[in-house]
């Protein structure tokens, strides 16, 4: 099958061996997938991974023991669990201590022609959430995560940093869930959709840090945004991490201590929530498609990706 390999470099194979039966009881072929910053941290060393990267993508059931989902058009949640490890069963599977994660960790993402994934991990769509949609369909639970771990009844001022592709859909979760949200970024061009979605936005070089916001979420996918939600935060607040990069950065955590600041971090969330917001058209995801390339052109795509400014990229897999 084609497929985009990292292995010390990013690559595009013609023809790279077809998932094993090993890797899942269902065969999927992806129709879409989108390209993210974890993708591209990958490809700078984050977590080691080597294989076909790719976690967030739509496809359709061509071989499944679950024979119920054949032909079906499907998502597929990235975390591959034992069910039998004390996090399993406890029921925080996505911590499982046995897990694989698709395109992440010791297992081939959807950067391919087909990508295999057992049939509990997939959801199948409604005809009211088209591919485009369902491509934000893991990163958009990702953002519904945060409504999960924090409390944000009473009205809470909440400060999304970074106006990337995670950034604008937590802040529209967040509007949703009745907090007094403002997006603070660098791109003049996202801004704006902030004020076309009744989000509240301001430049980053605007920004005077004073502690004074309930909650900051780090979407800025740079390693010094934890220093900076530190600085917005107000004492007893709580700090969402969000970003993951494979680079550290030094930091100094007195003002945590000092000030009692809550840290959380914050991954995979409700893929039903997601997908029942997306069916009923209540987060805008089409105005993040920034362009569609082939399969083929992959690497390419990543690089835009990559590139300041650019939203989603979306690589379109079918033949
Ligand atoms: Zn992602
Ligand atoms: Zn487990």
């Amino acid at each position: 099958m084609r497929a985009i390999v990292f292995d010390s470099t990013i690559t595009f194979r013609p023809r790279h061996p077809e998932p094993s039966a090993a890797a899942g009881d269902t065969l999927i072929r992806v129709r879409q997938a989108g390209i993210c910053a974890t993708d591209l941290e990958i490809t700078h060393g984050y977590m080691g991974f080597r294989g076909i990267p790719g976690h967030e993508f739509v496809g359709e059931v061509v071989t499944s023991a679950d024979r119920d989902l054949i032909g079906k058009r499907v998502v597929g949640e990235i975390n591959v669990v034992c069910g039998r490890c004390d996090l399993c069963l406890s029921g925080l599977s996505n911590h499982c201590r046995n897990r694989t994660v698709l395109g992440i960790l010791n297992r081939d993402g959807a950067f391919a022609e087909y990508v295999r994934l057992p049939a509990l991990n997939l959801h199948v769509l409604p005809d009211s959430v088209d591919d485009d949609a369902a491509t934000f369909v893991e990163p958009l639970a990702a953002a519904f995560q945060v409504t999960k771990q924090i409390n944000l009844d009473g009205r809470k001022w909440v400060t999304v940093l970074g106006d990337g592709r995670l950034g604008l859909l937590v802040a529209q979760v967040l509007r949703d869930a009745n907090c007094q949200v403002r997006v603070i970024g660098k791109h003049p061009e996202k801004l704006a959709l902030c004020e076309k979605w009744s989000i509240r936005s301001r430049p980053l070089e605007d920004i005077v840090p004073r502690h004074d916001q309930d909650v900051v979420v780090d979407c800025t996918g740079s390693a010094e945004g934890l220093t900076m939600a530190i600085q917005m935060v107000r004492p007893r607040g709580t700090v969402v991490l969000k970003t993951t990069t494979a680079s550290g950065a030094p930091l100094n955590l007195a003002p945590v201590v000092i000030d009692e600041i809550n840290i959380v971090g914050s991954r995979c969330g409700p893929f039903r929530e997601a997908i029942r917001a997306l069916a009923e058209k209540r987060v805008d995801v089409t105005s993040l498609i920034h362009r569609r390339m082939k399969l083929e052109q992959g690497v390419e795509a990543m690089a835009l990706a990559g590139r300041p400014g650019v939203l989603k990229v979306i690589l379109s897999c079918a033949a």
